[in-house]
C-alpha cells in the first residue's frame, strides 16, 4: 500500500512552525507495511489544497493529513477533500450535539464557527478526538483512503493510537514488515557502500545506509506475508554484512553505544572507569544516559590540565616526555582511571578541542586508550575528527565506547 502525507498550514510554509507531524507519522508506517512515497506541505489555500488532494488521490492508496481541521476560516481541509472527491459536506446532528456538550462541559456556549467541525461527506466517517474539539475524517472510496487528523501533536497522536493504528492493521493484515538495523563504526559511508554494494538497489529486501553520529548504520527492510518469510529474506543480507564488516559492528536495532557497552559489561559482571580531557565530561555524561549505568560504571574524572592529570594519577614523566596530546598520555590516563577505582576497564581520552593548536597538533587530533585489569598494555585508538567542538566530543566518546564494546567480547578477565 502506497501512502503520502500532506501537512497543512501556512505557518509551516513560512518557516514559523516545524513539521514534526509528518516525520512522526512516517516513523509509524514501515512497521505497518505501508510505503510512504511523498510528503508535502500545503498552505491554507483552498485551490492549492484541492489540487494536492486530487493529485494524491490519483497516485496514492492512502493520504494522511494533519492540520486545517479547526473551526476558523483558514481551516480548509474538509472543504478541500470534499471538492477533490466531488462530494457535498452535510451537518451531522449527533456530532453537533457532541460538540455542544464538549463546550457545555467547560461552561461555555459553542461558537457558531464550530458547526463546520460537525460536517461530513458521504464517503467519510468521523474519527474521535479525545483531546480536542476537531474530529478527524476517514474518507474511503474505491479502495482508496484519506485520513485527516488535527494539527496539534497531542491530538493527532492520541487519535492514531485510539483508532487509526488498529484500522490500518486490519486493512493491511496480509503483509508484515521486518526491519533489522546493524550499526558500524570505523569505516566511512563510501567504503561500507562498496563492500556490500550488490545488496543496494533491491526493492525487497531493501538495504538502506545512513551516516549517524555513532557511525554508519545499515537497515534491512523485508516485506512478506508472514514474519518467518520476512526474516528469511533478511538473513542472507545480514550474514553477508557480518562476514564482511564484523570488526566494525558494535550494535543492533535500537542499541546506543552506552546501552550496548552496559549490556555487555553486565553480562560478564565487569565494570568501567574513565578519565577524559578533550571530551570535557561528555563521555561520563553519555555513559550515565544508560539507566542501569550505576551497575557497571564506577566513575570518572575530567582532567583538563596537566596538573589535574597528575593529581588523578597520571605519571608526570609521561606528560613531560610525550606531551598532553599523545598516545602514551591517553594510555596512562586509562590505566590511572582503571586503578583508582579497581575497575575492570579504564578509558582515557586526550586531544585538542581547539580553536588553537596544542603542542603543534591541530584541533580534532584525539588519542583514546582502553586499559584492562589484567595489566596488559593499553589498547590504542588514535583518531582524527573534523575540528568542531561537538563533533570532537561526540566522535571521541562514541569511538571509545564502541571500541570497548568490541574489546569486552575478546578480552579474558
Ligand atoms: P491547525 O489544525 O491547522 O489549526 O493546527 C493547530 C496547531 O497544531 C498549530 O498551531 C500547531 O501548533 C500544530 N501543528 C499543526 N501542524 C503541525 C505540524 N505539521 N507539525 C507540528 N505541529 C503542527
Ligand atoms: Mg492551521
Amino acid at each position: 500500500m502506497n501512502a503520502e502525507i500532506i501537512s497543512i498550514g501556512t505557518e509551516l510554509l513560512m518557516g514559523e512552525l516545524t513539521d514534526t507531524n509528518a516525520s512522526w507519522i512516517a516513523g509509524r508506517l514501515p512497521a505497518l507495511g505501508i510505503q510512504l512515497q511523498w510528503v508535502s506541505i500545503v498552505g491554507d489555500d483552498l485551490p492549492k489544497l484541492t489540487e494536492a488532494f486530487r493529485k494524491g488521490w490519483e497516485r496514492s492508496d492512502i493520504i494522511f493529513t494533519t492540520g486545517g481541521l479547526g473551526p476558523t476560516q483558514d481551516d480548509l481541509t474538509r472543504e478541500a477533500v470534499a471538492a477533490a472527491l466531488g462530494e457535498a459536506p452535510v451537518v451531522q446532528e449527533a456530532e453537533l450535539e457532541n460538540l455542544r456538550q464538549w463546550f457545555r462541559n467547560r461552561g461555555q456556549d459553542m461558537p457558531a464557527h464550530n458547526v463546520k467541525q460537525a460536517h461530513l461527506i458521504p464517503s467519510a466517517e468521523f474519527i474521535t478526538n479525545r483531546n480536542g474539539t476537531a474530529p478527524g475524517w476517514w474518507a474511503e472510496r474505491d479502495g482508496r483512503h484519506i485520513v485527516c487528523m488535527p494539527g496539534p501533536p497531542g491530538e493527532n497522536r492520541a487519535m492514531w493510537q485510539d483508532a487509526i493504528d488498529s484500522r490500518l492493521k486490519d486493512l493491511i493484515d496480509t503483509e508484515v514488515t521486518i526491519t533489522r538495523n546493524i550499526k558500524t563504526l570505523g569505516l566511512g559511508e563510501a567504503s561500507v557502500d562498496e563492500i556490500i554494494s550488490e545488496f543496494f538497489g533491491l526493492e525487497n529486501p531493501y538495504l538502506g545506509i545512513y551516516s549517524k553520529a555513532d557511525g554508519i548504520h545499515l537497515r534491512i527492510i523485508a516485506r512478506a506475508n508472514d514474519e518467518a518469510t520476512a526474516r528469511g529474506m533478511i538473513a542472507p543480507v545480514e550474514s553477508a554484512i557480518h562476514e564482511r564488516l564484523a570488526p566494525y559492528i558494535w550494535g543492533y536495532d535500537d542499541e546506543t553505544p552506552e546501552l550496548s557497552v552496559g549490556a555487555a559489561l553486565v553480562a560478564r559482571g565487569l565494570t568501567l572507569a574513565t578519565m577524559e580531557s578533550v571530551s570535557g565530561g561528555f563521555l561520563a555524561n553519555t555513559i550515565t544516559e544508560a539507566p542501569d549505568s550505576s551497575r557497571w560504571y564506577r566513575g570518572g574524572s575530567v582532567a583538563y590540565t596537566p596538573d589535574a592529570m597528575i593529581a588523578a594519577g597520571v605519571d608526570a614523566g609521561v606528560l613531560e616526555t610525550h606531551g598532553v596530546v599523545s598516545q602514551p598520555t591517553a594510555n596512562a590516563m586509562a590505566r590511572a582511571a582503571q586503578c583508582a577505582t579497581a575497575a575492570d576497564f579504564g578509558i582515557g581520552v586526550t586531544g585538542v578541542l581547539g580553536p588553537d593548536e596544542l603542542e603543534g597538533h591541530r584541533p580534532g587530533t584525539i588519542h583514546i586508550a582502553i586499559a584492562t585489569a589484567n595489566g596488559g598494555p593499553a589498547r590504542e585508538f588514535p583518531l582524527r575528527t573534523p575540528p568542531r567542538r561537538l563533533v570532537i566530543k561526540r566522535r571521541s566518546c562514541n569511538t571509545a565506547l564502541t571500541e570497548l564494546r568490541k574489546l569486552i567480547a575478546e578480552v579474558a578477565l
